[in-house]
């Protein structure tokens, strides 16, 4: 079966996700019903594997060819996946390519970390493991577009046909909490907020540019190493988020 024209049903989605959540729940230390405390690279190997079996019905070698490599990251701060695709040049114009898929831990490791419903590509997601399910499912689509157009955009039609037909996704994005979202909630900072802090017993007072695992805090500083579009100078501060309070 040619996957770009594989199709499954919603039901026949639902009951072969499910498959494949039983079956990794059962072989991954990790984890914890459907939480998820930490992730390996093995474990979305496994993860790969599983879909392979359950979902493209063996076609991945014959059609797409090497398998995906796997990678972790805590720093990606807006896509909870990312495709990779990487070229190595054979001589004579000609390329070798592989593919390598990302996955954002944080993204699942703090899925519980604001209550609220989560939707991963258009879908309700009720666990952190149905997220990663989901996430991997959307990046497989990358691959898999890509190999067959050589480019591949989610935003696109012929993304989203494809990535409808395989898994049932309804849109490329995902609601899941941010480290933006978390601050709000935990220490109600907020991008653009002006806050107040302490570094080296001196006090400062700044502005949140950024959020992630730290905030970054601009402060206002006469010959500061940055300077805005009105000529302000600045410097550049990276601060706990518990460390801060708003002016
Ligand atoms: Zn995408």
């Amino acid at each position: 079966m040619h996957l770009m024209e594989l199709t499954h049903t919603e039901k026949e989605v639902e009951r072969k996700r499910g498959r494949v959540a039983q079956q990794f729940i059962a072989a991954s230390p990790h984890l914890c019903g459907e939480q998820i405390k930490h992730l390996s690279t093995l474990d979305l190997q496994l993860l790969f594997n599983l879909y392979e079996k359950e979902l493209f019905e063996g076609a991945w070698a014959e059609e797409v060819g090497a398998e995906p490599t796997f990678s972790l990251s805590t720093r990606m701060t807006r896509s909870a996946g990312k495709t990779i695709t990487k070229r190595k040049p054979l001589g004579a114009g000609q390329y070798q390519t592989s593919f390598e898929i990302r996955i954002g831990v944080n993204f699942l490791v703090q899925f519980d970390a604001v209550d609220r419903s989560k939707t991963v590509c258009g879908l309700r997601a009720p666990s952190a493991l149905c997220a990663l399910l989901l996430v991997l499912e959307h990046e497989l689509c990358h691959v898999i577009e890509s190999v067959y157009f050589k480019t591949s955009n989610c935003s696109k039609e012929r993304f989203k046909v494809l990535a409808h037909r395989l898994f049932g996704h309804m849109s490329s994005y995902h609601a899941l909490p941010t480290a933006q979202e978390i601050a709000y909630q935990e220490h109600g900072l907020r991008i653009g907020d002006e806050v107040i802090f302490f570094y080296q017993d001196k006090l400062y007072t700044g502005r949140i540019s950024a959020i992630n695992k730290r905030a970054t805090i601009m402060v206002p500083t006469k010959g500061g190493s940055y300077m805005d579009g009105k000529g302000v100078r600045y410097n550049k501060f990276y601060t706990p988020l518990s460390a801060l309070s708003v002016r």
